[in-house]
C-alpha cells in the first residue's frame, strides 16, 4: 500500500469540481405539462433540451443527482470528435457512400461543439491542441501510419507521423513507439462545459431540474405520463438521456448498454520545465492499447491529468490512483515522486456494435452509447434529437440507422467485464512482444 504518492489535501473527487462543482438540486415545482421530458441532465439532455428551447418548445430536463453530476463532469475533457470511428471495422464494412456519410458525421461532431462553444459564449477553456495517439506497439505505429492520409483527408487538417526517434518532440518518454498527431482535436474543462450547457439551455427557456428520478414511463392517449421521486409530469415526448446510468426503469435501453468504469487521477502542480518536458505540445494524448491510458495537463498546464481503465467497476478512490499512478509513471518515470490530488471516476456506455445509437423505441427518443468518446458526440446526438423532435420526422443521421442489438441473456449488468479486461490486457502485452 503505497500512501506516499497522496498529497496532503488528496480528495475522491472530481478534480474539475474545484472550479466547476454540480449545482445541489433545489426542490423547485415541476410543472404540470411539458411538450417534451428528458431523463438525463449531462451533454445529451442538455444539449437537446438547448435547441429545443431555441425553438420555443416547452422543456424539462430531470436528473437523478445534480445536473451534470454523470459522465458529463468527470470525462478527461479530450474533444477528439469521431475520428475512432472513422478508423473503425463497423465503418469499414459499410457500403461507400454510407462509409463516408458515417465518417463525415463523426468527424463533423468537433466542429460542432467547437461551433456550439462559441455561439453559447461557453468559458471551459476550449483549446485546439491537436491529439497524440501514441503507438503501443510496431504494429500499431505500422496501422497508424496506414491510416494518417485519410486523417487528414477526411478531418481537413493536418495530420502527421512521429517516429520514434523524434517522439520526444511531442512526448517526454520512451515508453512508445511513435505515433501520430491530429490537428483536428483538442481539449476542455468538461465540467465548465456542461455548466455552461445548462446555462445556456436555461437562458433559452428550458427548466432543469436535479434530484428527480424518474421512476417509471407510462404512455397514454395525449403522450406520456412520467413518474419520477418528486411527482408526475405529464409530456407529449419523453427522450432518454441517461446513457451509462441507464437503470432498471429502462430495461429495453439497459439491455443495450454495458457500463464501465473509468478513473481518473489529477497530479499536484509540476515545476513548469517538467511540463515542458514531458507534453511539450500540450495536447490531448492517449495510447494505442486495447486497455487504453488517456491523459491531458490541466487547463492552466501546471499538472498531468491520467485516466485509464484500471478496473471494471466502483472502487476505492485511493486504489484506482494507485494502480493509476503506477501506470503513469511506466510511461513517464520522472512524475514517480509525484503526488496525486483527486482521484474519481465514472461510467462510459458500450453498445454491442461499438456504435452510438440515435432513434426512438415504443416512441421514447434515445441517444445512447458513447464508446467513451462523448464529448463532441453526445453533444451532437443530443442535439440531432431535438431536430427530430421539432420536425416530426425520423432524423437523418447515420447513428439511426443501425439496429440497437442487445445479446441473449444479458440484462444490463456485465459480469463478464473483469474476465474481458484481463483478456484484453494479455492482447495488448502479446502486441508488444511481437514488436
Ligand atoms: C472518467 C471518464 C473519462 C472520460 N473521458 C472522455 C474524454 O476525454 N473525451 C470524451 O469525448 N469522452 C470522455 N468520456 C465520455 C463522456 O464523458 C460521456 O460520453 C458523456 O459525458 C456522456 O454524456 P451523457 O449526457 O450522455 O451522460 P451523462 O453525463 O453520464 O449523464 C447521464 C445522467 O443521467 C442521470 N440519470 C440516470 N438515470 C436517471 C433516472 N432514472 N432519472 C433521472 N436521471 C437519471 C444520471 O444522474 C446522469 O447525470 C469519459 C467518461 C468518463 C466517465
Amino acid at each position: 500500500m503505497d500512501n506516499a504518492i497522496f498529497a496532503p489535501d488528496f480528495r475522491p473527487a472530481p478534480y474539475w469540481w474545484d472550479a466547476a462543482p454540480p449545482e445541489p438540486p433545489v426542490d423547485d415545482p415541476l410543472p404540470g405539462r411539458v411538450d417534451v421530458c428528458i431523463v438525463g441532465g449531462g451533454y445529451t439532455g442538455l444539449s437537446c433540451a438547448l435547441e429545443l428551447a431555441r425553438n420555443s418548445v416547452r422543456c424539462l430536463v430531470v436528473d437523478e443527482n445534480c445536473i451534470g453530476w454523470g459522465a458529463s463532469s468527470r470525462n478527461g475533457g479530450l474533444v477528439v470528435g469521431g475520428l475512432k470511428i472513422a478508423n473503425s471495422p463497423q465503418a469499414a464494412q459499410l457500403p461507400g457512400e454510407d462509409r463516408n456519410r458515417l465518417v463525415a458525421e463523426a468527424i463533423g461532431t468537433f466542429r460542432f461543439v467547437c461551433d456550439l462553444i462559441a455561439r453559447e459564449s461557453i468559458d471551459c477553456d476550449l483549446a485546439v491542441t491537436g491529439r497524440l495517439s501514441c503507438a503501443w506497439s510496431k504494429g500499431d505505429y505500422d496501422k497508424l501510419a496506414a491510416s494518417v492520409d485519410d486523417v487528414a483527408r477526411l478531418t481537413g487538417a493536418g495530420a502527421w507521423m512521429v517516429p520514434p526517434e523524434r517522439q520526444h518532440e511531442e512526448i517526454g518518454s520512451d515508453r512508445y513507439c511513435g505515433g501520430q498527431v491530429a490537428e483536428s482535436a483538442g481539449t476542455l474543462h468538461p465540467a465548465k462545459y456542461v455548466r455552461g450547457l445548462a446555462q445556456a439551455a436555461m437562458r433559452a427557456g428550458a427548466q432543469l431540474t436535479g434530484g428527480c428520478k424518474m421512476t417509471s414511463l407510462r404512455r397514454e392517449k395525449t403522450g406520456w405520463v412520467i413518474s419520477t421521486t418528486r411527482g408526475a409530469i405529464a409530456a407529449t415526448n419523453v427522450m432518454l438521456a441517461t446513457n451509462a446510468y441507464t437503470g432498471p426503469e429502462a430495461p429495453w435501453f439497459r439491455r443495450r448498454l454495458v457500463p464501465v468504469a473509468s478513473f481518473m487521477i489529477a497530479t499536484e502542480e509540476l515545476p513548469e520545465d517538467l511540463i515542458r518536458e514531458i507534453a511539450p505540445k500540450a495536447r490531448a494524448m492517449a495510447d494505442t492499447r486495447r486497455v487504453l491510458s488517456y491523459f491531458r495537463l490541466s487547463p492552466d498546464h501546471r499538472r498531468v491529468l491520467w485516466g485509464g481503465r484500471v478496473g471494471t467497476r466502483d472502487m476505492d478512490a485511493r486504489e484506482s490512483a494507485r494502480r493509476l499512478h503506477r501506470v503513469m509513471t511506466q510511461v513517464w518515470p520522472q512524475l514517480a515522486k509525484t503526488k496525486v490530488t483527486h482521484s474519481w471516476n465514472g461510467n462510459v456506455a458500450f453498445t454491442f456494435d461499438f456504435l452510438p445509437h440515435l432513434g426512438t423505441h415504443d416512441g421514447v427518443s434515445y441517444a445512447l452509447g458513447c464508446q467513451g468518446n462523448g464529448v463532441a458526440m453526445q453533444s451532437w446526438l443530443g442535439f440531432q434529437s431535438a431536430r427530430a423532435m421539432i420536425s416530426a420526422q425520423p432524423t437523418d443521421s447515420m447513428f439511426a440507422r443501425f439496429p440497437f442489438t442487445t445479446k441473449p441473456l444479458y440484462a444490463g449488468d456485465p459480469w463478464v467485464l473483469p474476465a474481458v479486461l484481463a483478456w484484453y490486457h494479455l492482447r495488448d502485452w502479446i502486441d508488444r512482444a511481437k514488436g
